[in-house]
């Protein structure tokens, strides 16, 4: 563990991310003058670094006695930010001899800005030099956000309605190891699914009369795993959506079947005549040791034959995704789980670095075997892209997440016109989402891009119980745009 004093508490999420990725494989603490540590450990810690940031001046102290790294700005009622950022940043850097791939860019969605610019007509070289010269962002990540943020601009362009659809089913055969979504195993809540849907259903009815005439542009059933319904459920909610909204041109109809162990001829029977147009079968890994460790109820085998089961019956956009930095996978099962897809050929593959997340069990065997213990292996990510590109597949979005393994980045990839454009337009918020189910969150985009949320409650029994305070927080949010 290491510990971090910072006298400036508003800085407490932007010092983690940096110190966490000078220090990887540590947990890093920050201590600030609100703190109330109760963790006797970390109260005996001494500080690896000192961060003082008061109104005239910042400095870092790493050992006791030597001298600090002065001069940095201070921070008045209009903070630089960036600027007290930069200096931090600087400081750990010549202290440990090091550079982030990502510099100071410490949110979640970095090509936001590249895309922006684009958008103001802004030349590539003049996006590149400013991520390397403001964002310290190094040249192959500066070339990468770019390539990225040509390609969303490009999908961003299609849209035409002023909504999209996304609809949570928090239900899923087991639950894995590294899980914070809402996700409860299906056998045992089998007889809560029906009102589950019902109130699913309730909600949706509302949606319309938000938006008027305006069909969706996209919809995603997601969550959890939409296909741990039977097919029959899945028909009823999937007939109800059509009925209530007007499915017959949308851009993208998508419904992840992530688990291939729900993945049956009458369930995708179901899907094809409801006109999905994009599943998604995630492998996680393709080595069976690890998907046995991860709690996943499946095996490579049964990824193999869910991918032949949908080609068999006619999807042509299939998307995978696997898990970088999984416990006891280095180089070679990663390549082993890349040639795996290379030979089922997906139409789009998203790589996540592994981040597990407080609410997930994983976080507990993480504290118990050492934070690098679920290392990402020197050189795997180049191998990724490097497979990824051999198999035809371009990047198209990215984001980055808190407690990511690595300080690396969740890259999604995909053939030219199989991007998941979803994912582009919930990443980069250019259109309002109009979610219904436990954990899902609305956004309303409004002018100037200034974004509102309507967060659904988790956990199931709450939401069944109170679906209909749901449906009103939503209203409120969406009230300017109600008819
Ligand atoms: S399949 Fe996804 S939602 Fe379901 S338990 Fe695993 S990580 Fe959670």
């Amino acid at each position: 563990m290491i510990r971090i004093d910072s006298t400036e508490p508003r800085l407490t999420y932007e010092i983690h991310a940096i110190a966490s990725s000078f220090y990887p494989g540590e947990e890093v603490k920050i201590v600030t003058p609100e703190s109330n540590v109760r963790d006797r450990v970390l109260r005996a810690l001494s500080p690896t670094a000192s961060i003082d940031i008061n109104e005239n001046e910042s400095s870092v102290r790493f050992a006791p006695g030597t001298a600090p790294y002065a001069g940095g700005p201070g921070w008045k009622d209009k903070s630089p930010k960036d600027d007290i950022k930069r200096f931090i940043y600087t400081a750990f850097s010549k202290e440990t001899g090091t550079t982030l791939p990502w510099g100071v860019l410490t949110g979640v969605r970095p090509v936001k800005p590249a895309l922006s610019m684009l958008e103001e007509g802004r030349t590539g070289e003049e996006i590149e030099d400013k991520y390397i010269s403001e964002y310290y962002v190094n040249r192959d990540k500066a070339a990468l956000i770019y390539d990225i943020a040509v390609r969303e601009h490009e999908i961003l362009e299609k849209l035409m309605s002023p909504y999209s659809l996304y609809i949570g089913i928090p239900f899923c055969p087991t639950t894995c190891m590294y899980c914070s979504f809402a996700s409860y195993p299906i056998g045992a809540y089998r007889e809560m699914v029906d009102g589950y849907i019902d109130r699913v259903i309730e909600e949706l009815e509302d949606i319309p009369g938000i938006f008027g005439d305006n069909r969706p542009d996209t919809v995603y059933i997601g969550g959890g795993t939409p296909t741990s319904l039977s097919a029959a459920q899945l028909d009823r909610l999937m007939s109800e959506v059509d009925r209530i909204f007007d499915t017959g041109s949308l851009l993208e109809y998508t419904v992840e079947a992530g688990r291939p162990d729900t993945v049956t001829e009458d369930r995708l029977t179901v899907l094809k005549e409801h006109g999905v147009s994009r599943i998604s079968i995630n492998p996680q890994s393709m080595n069976e040791k690890t998907l046995g460790f991860i709690g996943r109820s499946h095996s490579p085998a049964d990824v193999e034959r869910a991918f032949h089961l949908a080609r068999e019956l006619g999807f042509d956009n299939i998307n995978a995704d696997i898990i970088l930095g999984l416990p006891g996978e280095g180089r070679a099962e990663v390549l082993n789980t890349m040639e795996k897809m290379a030979s089922l050929s997906p139409e789009s593959l998203t790589v996540h670095a592994l981040a597990v997340k407080n609410a997930a069990r994983m976080r507990k065997w993480i504290a118990e075997h050492g934070a690098d213990s679920t290392v990402i292996e020197e050189g795997v990510p180049e191998l990724v892209m490097e497979k990824a590109a051999g198999m035809g597949l371009s990047p198209y979005y990215l984001y980055r997440q808190k407690h990511m393994t690595g300080n690396l980045e969740n890259t999604g990839y995909a053939r030219e016109g199989r991007y998941g454009i979803y994912n582009v337009l919930m990443m980069e918020e250019r259109q309002s989402i109009a979610a219904a189910g436990a954990g899902t969150v609305s956004k309303r985009v409004g002018p100037g891009r200034d974004i509102k949320r309507s967060v659904n409650v988790k956990e199931l029994k709450e939401y069944m119980d109170r679906y209909q305070e749901m449906i009103s927080r939503r209203r409120e949010v969406f009230a300017p745009l109600r008819n």
